[in-house]
Protein backbone atom coordinates (compact mmCIF):
# COMPACT_ATOMS: atom_id res chain seq x y z
CA UNK A 1 0.00 0.00 0.00
CA UNK A 2 1.13 3.46 -0.66
CA UNK A 3 2.53 5.75 1.95
CA UNK A 4 3.88 8.59 0.23
CA UNK A 5 2.49 10.02 -3.26
CA UNK A 6 4.57 12.25 -4.83
CA UNK A 7 3.16 13.50 -8.02
CA UNK A 8 4.26 16.57 -10.69
CA UNK A 9 6.09 18.32 -7.80
CA UNK A 10 7.70 21.53 -8.96
CA UNK A 11 10.00 23.49 -6.74
CA UNK A 12 11.34 26.86 -7.91
CA UNK A 13 13.67 29.66 -6.37
CA UNK A 14 12.84 32.83 -7.52
CA UNK A 15 16.18 35.00 -7.38
CA UNK A 16 16.75 38.68 -9.11
CA UNK A 17 18.98 36.76 -11.33
CA UNK A 18 16.41 34.66 -12.98
CA UNK A 19 14.51 31.39 -11.79
CA UNK A 20 15.87 28.05 -10.92
CA UNK A 21 13.41 24.95 -11.64
CA UNK A 22 15.52 22.83 -9.02
CA UNK A 23 12.65 20.31 -9.31
CA UNK A 24 10.27 20.10 -12.34
CA UNK A 25 7.71 18.36 -12.70
CA UNK A 26 8.71 14.66 -10.90
CA UNK A 27 6.11 11.44 -9.49
CA UNK A 28 7.02 9.02 -7.16
CA UNK A 29 5.68 6.99 -4.60
CA UNK A 30 7.56 4.58 -1.74
CA UNK A 31 5.26 1.74 -0.98
CA UNK A 32 4.55 0.66 3.04
CA UNK A 33 8.08 -1.11 4.34
CA UNK A 34 10.00 -0.82 1.05
CA UNK A 35 12.92 1.27 0.71
CA UNK A 36 13.28 3.96 -2.44
CA UNK A 37 16.20 5.35 -3.86
CA UNK A 38 16.71 8.87 -5.61
CA UNK A 39 19.68 9.12 -7.45
CA UNK A 40 21.88 11.95 -9.25
CA UNK A 41 24.86 14.01 -9.62
CA UNK A 42 24.71 17.03 -6.86
CA UNK A 43 22.25 19.83 -8.22
CA UNK A 44 20.09 17.43 -9.88
CA UNK A 45 17.21 18.34 -7.26
CA UNK A 46 16.90 14.99 -4.89
CA UNK A 47 18.01 17.05 -1.31
CA UNK A 48 15.16 19.92 -2.85
CA UNK A 49 12.61 16.86 -3.12
CA UNK A 50 13.60 15.83 0.29
CA UNK A 51 13.10 19.94 1.68
CA UNK A 52 9.89 19.75 0.30
CA UNK A 53 8.19 16.51 1.34
CA UNK A 54 9.31 17.73 5.05
CA UNK A 55 8.04 21.60 3.82
CA UNK A 56 11.78 22.52 5.07
CA UNK A 57 12.33 24.67 1.90
CA UNK A 58 14.95 27.54 2.56
CA UNK A 59 13.74 30.85 1.03
CA UNK A 60 13.27 31.93 -1.54
CA UNK A 61 12.44 28.43 -3.09
CA UNK A 62 8.65 27.77 -3.34
CA UNK A 63 6.15 24.51 -4.23
CA UNK A 64 4.67 25.89 -7.05
CA UNK A 65 2.87 23.25 -8.57
CA UNK A 66 2.07 19.39 -8.12
CA UNK A 67 1.18 16.69 -4.69
CA UNK A 68 2.59 15.18 -1.48
CA UNK A 69 0.00 12.98 -0.56
CA UNK A 70 0.87 11.36 2.94
CA UNK A 71 -1.47 8.40 3.92
CA UNK A 72 -1.88 9.63 7.34
CA UNK A 73 -2.53 7.18 10.70
CA UNK A 74 -6.12 6.94 10.22
CA UNK A 75 -6.13 5.85 6.50
CA UNK A 76 -6.67 9.81 6.00
CA UNK A 77 -4.87 11.27 2.96
CA UNK A 78 -3.20 14.60 3.97
CA UNK A 79 -1.26 16.87 1.01
CA UNK A 80 1.88 17.92 2.54
CA UNK A 81 2.18 20.65 -0.43
CA UNK A 82 -1.40 22.64 0.75
CA UNK A 83 -0.26 22.84 4.02
CA UNK A 84 1.01 25.78 6.02
CA UNK A 85 5.04 25.56 6.20
CA UNK A 86 4.89 26.96 9.95
CA UNK A 87 1.59 25.44 10.80
CA UNK A 88 0.12 22.88 13.70
CA UNK A 89 -0.22 20.17 11.28
CA UNK A 90 3.41 19.91 9.67
CA UNK A 91 5.23 20.33 12.79
CA UNK A 92 3.21 17.27 14.16
CA UNK A 93 4.06 15.16 10.65
CA UNK A 94 7.20 16.32 10.47
CA UNK A 95 9.73 14.40 12.92
CA UNK A 96 6.67 12.56 13.91
CA UNK A 97 5.31 10.57 10.83
CA UNK A 98 7.88 11.43 8.68
CA UNK A 99 11.55 11.64 10.31
CA UNK A 100 14.39 12.10 8.18
CA UNK A 101 18.46 11.90 8.74
CA UNK A 102 20.91 14.80 7.11
CA UNK A 103 24.28 14.43 5.64
CA UNK A 104 26.32 16.34 8.09
CA UNK A 105 24.50 15.66 11.80
CA UNK A 106 27.60 18.20 13.45
CA UNK A 107 25.45 20.97 11.59
CA UNK A 108 22.55 19.31 12.43
CA UNK A 109 22.47 18.59 16.07
CA UNK A 110 22.48 22.07 18.40
CA UNK A 111 26.12 22.47 19.59
CA UNK A 112 24.82 24.38 22.87
CA UNK A 113 22.84 20.81 24.44
CA UNK A 114 23.23 17.88 25.54
CA UNK A 115 22.73 14.78 23.18
CA UNK A 116 20.13 12.72 25.29
CA UNK A 117 18.43 16.66 25.91
CA UNK A 118 17.48 16.86 22.17
CA UNK A 119 16.61 13.29 21.24
CA UNK A 120 14.71 13.27 24.28
CA UNK A 121 13.03 16.72 23.74
CA UNK A 122 12.10 14.98 20.11
CA UNK A 123 10.24 12.04 21.90
CA UNK A 124 8.51 14.22 24.81
CA UNK A 125 6.84 16.87 21.72
CA UNK A 126 6.21 13.55 19.31
CA UNK A 127 4.84 10.79 21.69
CA UNK A 128 3.86 12.86 24.62
CA UNK A 129 6.41 11.74 26.96
CA UNK A 130 7.60 12.94 30.57
CA UNK A 131 11.34 13.76 31.03
CA UNK A 132 11.71 10.39 33.01
CA UNK A 133 10.17 8.00 30.26
CA UNK A 134 11.64 10.04 27.41
CA UNK A 135 15.56 10.00 28.62
CA UNK A 136 15.15 6.05 29.03
CA UNK A 137 13.66 6.00 25.55
CA UNK A 138 16.92 8.16 24.58
CA UNK A 139 18.97 5.59 26.11
CA UNK A 140 17.46 2.58 24.71
CA UNK A 141 17.75 3.99 21.07
CA UNK A 142 21.34 4.98 21.45
CA UNK A 143 21.77 1.72 22.67
CA UNK A 144 19.88 0.48 19.24
CA UNK A 145 21.76 2.10 16.99
CA UNK A 146 25.10 0.90 18.77
CA UNK A 147 26.24 3.35 21.34
CA UNK A 148 28.38 1.87 23.92
CA UNK A 149 27.84 3.14 27.85
CA UNK A 150 24.73 4.56 25.95
CA UNK A 151 23.33 5.84 29.31
CA UNK A 152 26.70 7.80 30.48
CA UNK A 153 26.80 9.04 26.34
CA UNK A 154 22.90 11.08 27.15
CA UNK A 155 25.33 13.64 29.04
CA UNK A 156 27.52 14.15 25.98
CA UNK A 157 27.17 17.17 23.85
CA UNK A 158 27.88 16.53 19.77
CA UNK A 159 31.21 17.83 19.59
CA UNK A 160 32.39 15.27 22.59
CA UNK A 161 31.45 12.49 19.60
CA UNK A 162 32.89 11.00 17.13
CA UNK A 163 31.55 11.21 13.32
CA UNK A 164 30.29 8.01 13.16
CA UNK A 165 28.74 8.28 16.94
CA UNK A 166 27.01 11.63 16.02
CA UNK A 167 25.53 9.97 12.78
CA UNK A 168 24.11 7.04 15.11
CA UNK A 169 22.75 9.87 17.89
CA UNK A 170 20.75 11.31 14.35
CA UNK A 171 19.14 7.98 13.38
CA UNK A 172 18.21 7.38 17.18
CA UNK A 173 16.62 11.00 17.46
CA UNK A 174 15.22 9.96 13.77
CA UNK A 175 13.45 6.72 15.23
CA UNK A 176 12.48 7.75 18.53
CA UNK A 177 9.00 8.89 17.30
CA UNK A 178 8.51 5.68 15.67
CA UNK A 179 8.05 7.18 11.93
CA UNK A 180 6.68 5.90 9.38
CA UNK A 181 8.74 7.07 6.78
CA UNK A 182 12.64 7.77 7.10
CA UNK A 183 14.24 10.06 4.91
CA UNK A 184 17.97 9.51 4.41
CA UNK A 185 19.79 12.52 2.84
CA UNK A 186 23.36 10.92 1.91
CA UNK A 187 23.25 9.62 5.63
CA UNK A 188 26.60 8.42 4.56
CA UNK A 189 28.82 11.24 2.79
CA UNK A 190 30.85 12.68 5.66
CA UNK A 191 31.76 9.21 7.14
CA UNK A 192 35.07 6.38 6.16
CA UNK A 193 33.84 3.72 4.54
CA UNK A 194 34.04 1.01 7.09
CA UNK A 195 31.39 3.46 9.41
CA UNK A 196 29.85 3.59 6.32
CA UNK A 197 29.09 0.38 5.82
CA UNK A 198 28.34 -0.05 9.63
CA UNK A 199 25.64 2.73 8.82
CA UNK A 200 23.35 1.35 5.94
CA UNK A 201 23.36 -2.02 7.85
CA UNK A 202 22.11 -0.68 10.41
CA UNK A 203 19.21 1.37 8.63
CA UNK A 204 18.75 -1.94 6.59
CA UNK A 205 17.93 -4.03 10.07
CA UNK A 206 16.28 -1.18 11.77
CA UNK A 207 14.01 -0.41 8.71
CA UNK A 208 13.07 -4.36 8.69
CA UNK A 209 12.56 -4.38 12.11
CA UNK A 210 10.44 -1.51 12.68
CA UNK A 211 8.77 -2.40 9.40
CA UNK A 212 8.90 1.79 7.92
CA UNK A 213 9.47 3.14 4.89
CA UNK A 214 12.60 4.84 3.45
CA UNK A 215 13.65 6.82 0.71
CA UNK A 216 17.07 7.05 0.28
CA UNK A 217 18.98 9.98 -1.23
CA UNK A 218 22.83 9.00 -2.69
CA UNK A 219 24.78 9.92 -5.48
CA UNK A 220 26.44 6.40 -4.97
CA UNK A 221 25.10 3.60 -6.96
CA UNK A 222 26.78 1.04 -5.16
CA UNK A 223 24.45 1.80 -2.05
CA UNK A 224 21.77 2.34 -3.84
CA UNK A 225 22.38 -0.93 -5.45
CA UNK A 226 22.64 -3.19 -1.84
CA UNK A 227 20.10 -0.71 -0.13
CA UNK A 228 16.85 -0.41 -2.19
CA UNK A 229 14.06 -1.82 -3.74
CA UNK A 230 13.12 0.71 -6.19
CA UNK A 231 14.81 3.15 -7.36
CA UNK A 232 14.43 6.92 -9.56
CA UNK A 233 17.36 8.67 -11.47
CA UNK A 234 16.87 12.30 -11.06
CA UNK A 235 18.81 14.43 -14.00
CA UNK A 236 18.04 18.41 -13.66
CA UNK A 237 15.52 18.43 -11.32
CA UNK A 238 13.43 15.37 -13.49
CA UNK A 239 12.93 11.83 -12.95
CA UNK A 240 15.40 10.30 -15.95
CA UNK A 241 14.37 7.06 -15.41
CA UNK A 242 12.66 4.66 -12.67
CA UNK A 243 12.31 1.16 -11.83
CA UNK A 244 13.20 -2.10 -9.62
CA UNK A 245 16.16 -1.89 -8.56
CA UNK A 246 17.32 -5.57 -10.61
CA UNK A 247 15.89 -4.09 -13.75
CA UNK A 248 17.49 -0.45 -13.41
CA UNK A 249 21.12 -1.74 -13.10
CA UNK A 250 20.76 -4.78 -15.11
CA UNK A 251 19.24 -3.25 -17.99
CA UNK A 252 20.23 0.75 -17.72
CA UNK A 253 17.77 2.31 -20.33
CA UNK A 254 18.63 5.81 -20.36
CA UNK A 255 21.53 7.25 -21.79
CA UNK A 256 21.99 9.40 -18.47
CA UNK A 257 22.08 5.95 -16.18
CA UNK A 258 24.29 3.89 -18.56
CA UNK A 259 26.88 6.76 -18.64
CA UNK A 260 26.51 7.06 -14.70
CA UNK A 261 27.07 3.04 -14.59
CA UNK A 262 30.02 3.47 -17.00
CA UNK A 263 31.83 6.42 -14.61
CA UNK A 264 32.04 3.52 -11.89
CA UNK A 265 35.59 2.23 -11.81
CA UNK A 266 35.74 -1.45 -12.27
CA UNK A 267 38.26 -4.00 -10.69
CA UNK A 268 38.72 -5.72 -13.95
CA UNK A 269 39.55 -2.64 -16.14
CA UNK A 270 43.38 -2.48 -14.63
CA UNK A 271 44.36 0.38 -17.34
CA UNK A 272 42.74 3.23 -19.35
CA UNK A 273 40.83 6.19 -18.44
CA UNK A 274 37.49 6.22 -16.95
CA UNK A 275 34.44 6.78 -18.83
CA UNK A 276 33.30 11.08 -17.89
CA UNK A 277 30.10 12.08 -18.77
CA UNK A 278 31.19 14.84 -21.29
CA UNK A 279 29.77 18.44 -21.12
CA UNK A 280 29.04 19.76 -17.53
CA UNK A 281 26.00 20.40 -15.80
CA UNK A 282 24.04 23.44 -17.32
CA UNK A 283 23.83 26.49 -15.49
CA UNK A 284 21.09 26.22 -13.48
CA UNK A 285 19.52 29.51 -14.52
CA UNK A 286 19.62 28.00 -18.21
CA UNK A 287 16.48 25.94 -19.29
CA UNK A 288 16.94 23.42 -21.70
CA UNK A 289 14.41 22.70 -24.20
CA UNK A 290 13.50 19.68 -25.52
CA UNK A 291 15.33 16.43 -23.45
CA UNK A 292 17.65 18.10 -20.11
CA UNK A 293 20.20 15.52 -20.92
CA UNK A 294 20.52 16.73 -24.70
CA UNK A 295 23.51 18.62 -24.45
CA UNK A 296 25.76 15.88 -23.10
CA UNK A 297 24.37 12.99 -24.58
CA UNK A 298 26.03 10.31 -26.90
CA UNK A 299 22.85 9.65 -28.75
CA UNK A 300 21.30 12.59 -29.42
CA UNK A 301 18.88 12.74 -32.57
CA UNK A 302 18.68 16.60 -33.43
CA UNK A 303 15.41 17.91 -34.82
CA UNK A 304 14.36 15.50 -32.14
CA UNK A 305 15.52 15.39 -28.90
CA UNK A 306 16.55 19.34 -28.78
CA UNK A 307 12.64 19.85 -29.59
CA UNK A 308 9.77 18.54 -27.28
CA UNK A 309 10.25 17.12 -23.65
CA UNK A 310 10.33 13.48 -24.05
CA UNK A 311 7.68 11.36 -22.15
CA UNK A 312 8.62 8.89 -19.95
CA UNK A 313 8.15 5.60 -21.97
CA UNK A 314 7.21 2.02 -20.87
CA UNK A 315 10.18 -0.05 -21.27
CA UNK A 316 10.91 -3.56 -19.63
CA UNK A 317 7.53 -3.78 -18.47
CA UNK A 318 4.93 -1.66 -16.09
CA UNK A 319 7.62 -1.29 -13.35
CA UNK A 320 11.05 -0.02 -15.68
CA UNK A 321 10.57 3.86 -17.36
CA UNK A 322 12.52 5.79 -19.25
CA UNK A 323 12.20 9.63 -19.98
CA UNK A 324 13.95 9.25 -23.50
CA UNK A 325 13.13 9.19 -27.37
CA UNK A 326 15.29 5.48 -27.99
CA UNK A 327 12.59 3.86 -26.79
CA UNK A 328 9.30 2.63 -27.71
CA UNK A 329 6.58 5.49 -27.79
CA UNK A 330 4.19 4.18 -24.89
CA UNK A 331 2.60 6.75 -23.22
CA UNK A 332 3.04 5.83 -19.39
CA UNK A 333 2.88 7.81 -16.35
CA UNK A 334 5.67 9.27 -14.78
CA UNK A 335 6.87 8.14 -11.90
CA UNK A 336 5.71 4.17 -13.69
CA UNK A 337 3.14 2.74 -11.08
CA UNK A 338 0.51 2.43 -13.75
FE1 LIG B 1 19.60 11.25 -25.42
FE2 LIG B 1 17.56 11.95 -26.98
FE3 LIG B 1 17.22 10.05 -25.15
FE4 LIG B 1 17.54 12.58 -24.41
S1 LIG B 1 15.84 11.74 -25.60
S2 LIG B 1 18.52 10.84 -23.51
S3 LIG B 1 19.01 13.31 -25.94
S4 LIG B 1 18.57 9.97 -26.95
Amino acid sequence: MTLLDVTDLKVHFILDEGVVCAVDGISFHVDEGEIVGLIGESGCGKSVTAQAIMRIIPNPGRIIGGNIVLRADKGENIDLARLDNKGKRIRSIRGGSISMIFQEPMTSFSPVYTIGNQISEAARIHRGMGKREARLLTAEMLNKVGIPKASERLDAYPFQLSGGMRQRAMIAMALCTSPRILIADEPTTALDVTIQAQILDLVKSLQQEMGMSVLLISHDLGVISEMCHRVAVMYLGRIVESGTVESVFENPSHPYTQALMNSIPKMSRRSGDLSAIRGSVPNPFERVTGCPFHPRCEHVMPGRCDQGRPPERVLVDENHHAACLLHAPTEARVGGRK
